[in-house]
């Protein structure tokens, strides 16, 4: 077994302090495979979500997942908004359920002719892959599918698709699902400090070590190198060998079951509870 070139350790999230969690007022995440399990969002990581949210939290999914999902996100589930298609938008509900949204300044409708070539390019020349099932209520980016559905492509071919999209001028990411390519100069950290900034007065450098961000994939990369106490779902050790940025923190579990594992250590840290 040969090792890891830039072989790093990820320190258990039971290593996570009290002092550290009792700071935190942000919790930030991704979905797929974060909190969901091979596509299903499991009863104990939803119920995480309650849990943080009545806690007192701010909680805000960061996806890659379209308008669409983010409407019904915003509206339905126990958060305080939601960052959609990779750093496109944020979406939230006022009082009275009125829906709000910003959209990144930079952000460019999926309509627009270079990212259609690209597209068309990589359906032509990519054996398998696959428009994403959820691209017709997407508005900034296009979604190839490689891993949602079956038959699965391999890692390697969700890069070749992720190269012609770099190539022909795109952004583009790589999560546990899919490879999503946009025009605009903006990711899911961008959008995630903007959206923070702006509706909750949130500052950078002042409450630097207020944010937590859980995630799992490569997508999640901006995040992970931004917030010093970001953890991982214990699948973000199939992408280390291609992530230059991994998350601080490991948790035991994958995907839900490592996210509801997250919050119950980080609940029962900041209450002073002793937990292995
Ligand atoms: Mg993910």
């Amino acid at each position: 077994m040969k090792p890891h070139t830039h072989e790093k350790n990820l320190v258990p999230i039971s290593s996570l302090r009290a002092e550290e969690a009792r700071r935190v007022r942000y919790i930030l995440m991704d979905i797929d495979d974060t909190l969901t399990t091979d596509g299903k969002l499991p009863a104990e990581s939803y119920a995480a979500l309650w849990q943080l949210h009545s806690s007192g939290l701010t909680v805000v999914p960061i996806t890659g997942r379209p308008a669409g999902w983010c409407d019904l996100i915003a509206r339905e589930w126990p958060v305080d908004g939601v960052v959609g298609e990779n750093g496109a938008f944020a979406l939230w509900e006022n009082a009275g359920h009125r829906l709000a949204s910003m959209t990144h300044p930079e952000a460019i409708s999926n309509s627009d002719s270079r990212l259609i070539v690209l597209r068309d390019e990589v359906l032509a020349q990519i054996p398998g892959a696959r428009l994403a099932r959820d691209q017709f209520s997407r508005l900034y980016d296009i979604a190839i599918d490689f891993a949602e559905e079956e038959p699965q492509l391999p890692l390697s071919a969700a890069h070749e698709i992720l190269s012609i999209f770099l190539k022909g001028g795109a952004r583009a990411k790589i999560s546990s699902i899919h490879v999503n390519a946009w025009m605009g100069d903006y990711d899911k950290l961008s959008t995630a400090l903007l959206y923070l900034k702006t509706r909750f007065g949130y500052d950078d450098v002042r409450d630097s070590g207020s944010v937590i961000f859980v995630g799992d994939s490569p997508n999640d990369e901006p995040m992970f190198s931004h917030f010093p106490i970001a953890c991982g779902v214990a699948n973000v050790h199939r992408y280390r060998d291609f992530m230059k940025a991994l998350p601080h923190f490991v948790t035991r579990f994958e995907s839900g079951a490592g996210f509801a594992e997250f919050a119950a250590t980080f609940i029962a840290r900041r209450s002073g509870i002793a937990i292995n």
